[in-house]
């Protein structure tokens, strides 16, 4: 086991986390390590908000986040309670990271480690392009290494933070982290399938290749340089170990306990939290000298702070596309040589995403993710049965799908197209969420992806994790700083356990 309680604060709060997602757990965690009286209020019955998992009939079914990269920011999360990552959860490369499959009947396996997949390069395409990806590499590094220290993992208390380290921000310019990133890994691979394979990730921030910035290219260094990994025991795994561990750190956590108001003084400071009660009031009270809210940030405005109105870029911003997801435990095996991830890309490209994003239409030729946890973990599944995730981007409820209406068809499509695929689809257990579900679940525009990371809703632009008008309210998560994916909700709850420290030297 690591040291902890390095920093104790010259006076510890009482601080209540609001939600167990992976941001408030992370949150947690660094908060304990600071030395704060923590209580995490968590609605459901288990941890992890969206990493969640449905256990029914001997399947173990992630229904959340299936590619875990960066896997040391979890480690840090561990550390900051204490804990040795190691002695909770048993993290596997997964390699090939994906499988690859495009409309002319081609297949490319991105393999874990730069050596490895240049040799699969030079097999899939030539030697230039084979050579072009070890350039690339060396760019996607610069370019992270810069990003990581000034931008990501930096709280932001006005744009004029943006450019105060001048240096990093040249440095950016000097790597062309300003052009588009479509065109910038074009002008590294002639062959459009790795051209799409190295910037499909910018759908992760929301975002088409062609508009979005180069300096997104950070999500393609994380999955395609750094790699993808999992937990044995399915996704959800992080969220159970780092729930234990925070709570062996001393941090109480009581589940099934919405919270229905975060409360205030006459001055706007926050109080505490209630639950359950109505809207005068009337429910069991926890009093707090700080509240860390994991709950999605817009929706947390208008359903816990009555009265206070979300930032204008969280209320009138462009939200990421949203998605139509269908996870099941299936009689069958998956076909021969289908890998963990596997991305079946659709013929159109630019077309894709404009319906997507822009038109707020389904992809007329989707690309979609099919996930096979099972296939490396057979405790996810029985015996000669198989966990299925199948993933399609779609518009989120800004769009123009009447999902109520549109649901059936779309979902029998998508049922056809996997199994036409060779995957097997005899359904022992199943769930299915469209926009509408996750609108359900708390999510703002109906998807689990937050607001775009167009520049303006990004660093300084993005709602900020703490506001003037409400002291001693932290927001953590996706809808916050840095961002959207489990590796920077992690960086959200350090940065938000941050901002409670520099509350905590205020009020002194
Ligand atoms: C289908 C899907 C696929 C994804 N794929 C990936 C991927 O492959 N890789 C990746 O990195 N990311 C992926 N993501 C995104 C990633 O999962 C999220 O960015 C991240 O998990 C969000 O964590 P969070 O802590 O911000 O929010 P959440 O996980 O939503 O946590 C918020 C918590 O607050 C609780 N809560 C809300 N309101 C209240 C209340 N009033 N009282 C008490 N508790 C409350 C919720 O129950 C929840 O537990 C995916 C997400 C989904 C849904």
């Amino acid at each position: 086991m690591t040291g902890r309680r390095s920093l104790r604060p010259a006076r510890p709060l009482e601080v209540v986390v609001v939600g167990a997602g992976l941001g408030g757990l992370s949150a947690a965690a660094h908060l304990s390590k600071a030395g704060h009286n923590v209580t995490v209020v968590e609605r459901d019955a288990i941890p992890g908000g969206r990493a969640g998992m449905i256990v029914e009939q001997g399947f173990r079914l992630d229904n959340g986040p299936t590619v875990l990269t960066m896997p040391n920011l979890l480690a840090d999360a561990f550390a900051a309670a204490g804990a040795d990552m190691a002695d909770f959860i048993t993290i596997d490369k997964v390699d090939p990271m994906y499988r690859a499959c495009y409309a002319d009947g081609s297949t490319l396996f991105v393999r874990h480690g730069r050596e490895a997949m240049t040799q699969e390069i030079r097999e899939f395409a030539n030697a230039k392009e084979a050579e072009a990806f070890g350039r690339f590499c060396d760019w996607l590094e610069q370019l992270y290494r810069v990003e990581m220290a000034h931008f990501i993992d930096a709280n932001f208390d006005s744009p004029l933070d943006l450019v105060k380290p001048w240096r990093a921000g040249l440095e950016l310019v000097k790597l062309g982290g300003f052009g588009k990133l479509g065109k910038k890994v074009a002008s590294f691979f002639d062959d459009e399938r790795l051209q799409r394979i190295f910037s499909f990730q910018s759908m992760y921030a929301g975002l088409a290749p062609y508009e979005a910035l180069s300096l997104y290219a950070v999500i393609t260094y994380m999955d395609s340089v750094e790699g993808v990994f999992v937990p044995r025991g399915g996704m959800h795994a992080m969220a159970t170990g780092l729930a234990a561990a925070v709570e062996k750190a001393g941090v109480a956590i009581r589940y099934d306990s919405p919270v229905t108001r975060i409360l205030r003084d006459g001055s706007g400071a926050v109080t505490g939290v209630e639950l359950g009660g109505d809207e005068l009031g009337g429910g069991e009270r926890i009093a707090a000298d700080a509240v860390v809210c994991n709950a999605d940030l817009p929706v947390a405005y208008r359903t816990l702070l009555g009265g206070v109105d979300a930032p204008r870029v969280a209320r009138r911003g462009k939200y990421s596309p949203s998605c139509l997801l269908w996870v099941a435990g299936v009689r069958g095996l998956p076909p021969a040589d289908a890998a963990h991830h596997n991305i079946h890309f659709g013929h159109d490209w630019d077309g894709s995403f404009k319906a997507l994003i822009h038109d707020g239409v389904r992809m007329p030729d989707p690309s979609i993710l099919v996930t096979l946890h099972s296939l490396d973990d057979a405790s996810l599944a029985p015996e000669g049965c198989s966990s299925i995730y199948v993933l399609e981007p779609t518009p989120n409820l800004d769009g123009k799908i009447d999902w109520v209406a549109e649901r059936e068809r779309i979902m029998g499509s998508l049922r056809a197209r996997v199994a036409q695929l060779g995957y097997p689809t005899d359904v022992v257990v199943e769930r299915v969420y469209d926009p509408l579900d996750w609108e359900a679940l708390g999510m703002e525009r109906g998807t689990p992806f937050a607001l775009a990371h167009t520049f303006l809703q990004t660093g300084p632009f993005r709602p900020n994790n703490v506001d003037r008008r409400v002291p001693g309210l932290v927001f953590t998560g996706s809808s916050t700083l840095p961002g959207v994916g489990v590796p920077m909700v992690l960086v959200s709850g350090k940065l938000a356990a941050q901002r409670v420290d520099e509350y905590a030297r205020e009020r002194r």
